[in-house]
């Protein structure tokens, strides 16, 4: 009887909270945020605001209706609903998510972008715990197979700008001598596009988002080679944001040790790998 005495206070309090939220909004020009019942404050009052790059299936893109869907938002969703809000995506290029102005300037609470943990963003954001392992392919049209880059002298290859792919490829270019034409596209349509389109020989970018790419368009491009670049994607929020950032690593074990997360894995990327 105290202990529901007690929860209902609170209750009473967090909506008193709220109101007082709500009227501070309703002067301010703008939003001016919010704290959950949690104590994780948020740059939009009832919203967990995420930053993305779309599109990038099967982490994050937008299905017929327009709606944003994928593991990612799935994996937010988790976090949004432990904070008792819903999550809104902000659709914004990579480059400034993962250098940290997006977070910095409040555009977003947390970035989920199939995003890559690496030392140098490290230092510019803070990552959640890793939530999945990719590794880097070489996507070709049918028949146009190649195995190694050394295929590749002499043509055009395609990279998405800003991503760990595209360090790759350039480090490689770069430590091997190869006199490949590396060109960046600004995000994986324009990428997919131009290799379904014969402008450029070969494309590298993640592995699950050439799989997706040959599950929706059958028969016309190969993964024909990978790259085991061991890497493993984070969460990010702003520098310092403990608070987010223990809820975020919270709703990952959480999904992780109830079953969520594979069922989620398994809508979105289908089946485990073995081992
Ligand atoms: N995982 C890659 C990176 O972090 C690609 C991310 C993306 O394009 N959304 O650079």
């Amino acid at each position: 009887m105290k202990m529901l005495r007690h929860a209902r206070q609170a209750a009473t309090l967090a909506a008193a909270t709220m109101l007082v939220i709500g009227g501070a909004a309703g002067c301010a020009k703008e939003d001016t945020g919010g704290t959950t019942e949690s104590g994780v404050t948020l740059i939009k009052a009832g919203a967990l605001t995420t930053c993305t790059h779309l599109p990038y299936a099967p982490f994050q893109s937008k299905d017929q209706t327009g709606k944003v869907v994928g593991f990612d938002v799935a994996l937010i969703d988790l976090v949004a609903a432990k904070l008792g809000v819903t999550q809104e995506i902000v659709d914004t290029p990579f480059e400034g998510i993962k250098s940290g102005a997006d977070l910095n300037s409040g555009k977003c609470d947390v970035a989920a972008a199939g995003m890559t943990i690496t030392d140098e963003r490290k230092k510019v954001l803070d990552f959640s715990e890793p939530y999945f392992d990719a590794t880097q392919a070489l996507a070709t049209q049918t028949g146009k197979e190649v195995k190694t880059l050394e295929e590749l002298v002499g043509k055009r290859l395609g990279v998405q700008g800003g991503t760990t792919g595209e360090e790759y490829i350039n480090g490689q270019v770069k430590e091997k001598s190869l006199d490949i034409k590396v060109v960046s596209y600004r995000d994986l349509a324009a990428l997919q596009q131009a290799l379904a389109t014969n402008q450029i020989e070969g494309a590298v970018n993640d592995l699950p988002v050439w799989n997706e790419y040959i599950k929706a368009n059958p028969g016309k491009v190969v993964v024909a080679a990978g790259f085991d670049t061991g890497e493993q994607y984070g969460f990010a929020v702003k520098k310092g944001n403990a608070q987010l950032l223990k809820t975020v690593n919270e709703a990952i074990a959480a999904a992780r040790a109830d079953g969520t997360y594979d069922k989620i894995y398994a809508q979105w990327i289908g089946e485990k790998p073995v081992g």
